[in-house]
């Protein structure tokens, strides 16, 4: 589980780290709001800490950014004061929870617990883009009611895409969160740009709107085109 912490207070956040290294998790630091969203926006992440009072843009505008993207990944808010306003604006703005600090950590590791948990649990079967529609547990993708004759492969590529939509997907992401790859020597380029060749076939050529699209020297993305 990868889990993105943003908070400007260095003790804080390295004793963040470490404490959910020892519990297992893989954790990411960020110390300015520009600086966790860049992350947010280069890698992938189970869950997100974000603190609100942070130098340049503050915890709920990085929420409202991250919401705005399309992105559901589970978001616990830390704040300072416990001010019913902040965590009002906190919930409206997306937050899935937040915490006042000073916390105990052992009270930290719970939430986050059941907000990994949540996520899980919550992960929908079947997820729309336009008139896209793609079921999860019987692996189908539907286009205009015409269902699209997808391999395995393909389907799990789509599947990514769909659950990032919106938002540009690196190659490497595809490696890693795809076909599962670490780092190498010979990068999977050729083999995920044939892939993307073969689903974009499927998907866009026989219909009137595209979907997706190759973002260049970067990498693709899906998103409805009539936006
Ligand atoms: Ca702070």
């Amino acid at each position: 589980m990868r889990i993105l912490v943003v908070e400007d207070e260095r003790k804080v956040a390295n004793a963040l780290r470490e404490g959910m290294e020892a519990e297992q998790y893989q954790v990411m630091l960020a110390h300015t709001g520009e600086e966790g969203f860049f992350l947010f926006n280069a890698q992938r992440f189970d869950l997100v800490i974000l603190d609100v009072m942070l130098p340049e843009r503050d915890g709920f505008e990085i929420l409202g950014a991250i919401r705005k993207m399309g992105s559901q990944v589970p978001v616990l808010l830390l704040t300072a004061r416990d001010s019913v306003d902040d965590r009002v604006l906190g919930l409206d703005t997306g937050a899935d929870d937040y915490l006042v600090k000073p916390f105990a950590f052992p009270e930290l590791l719970a939430r986050v617990r059941a907000l990994l948990r949540r996520g899980r649990l919550e992960a929908p079967v079947r997820m729309k883009v336009a008139d896209l529609e793609i079921d999860v547990t019987k692996r189908t993708a539907m286009r205009n009611q015409q269902t699209l004759d997808l391999t395995a492969r393909e389907f799990e590529l789509l599947e990514y895409l769909v659950r990032n939509q919106g938002r540009v997907i690196s190659r490497d992401m595809i490696a890693h969160d795809v076909w599962k790859e670490g780092p190498r020597h010979t990068p999977l380029d050729n083999v995920i740009d044939v892939n993307i060749a073969r689903l974009r076939r499927k998907l866009d050529d026989p219909f009137r709107t595209k979907l997706l699209y190759t973002v260049r020297g970067v990498g693709f993305i899906l998103k409805d085109g009539s936006e």
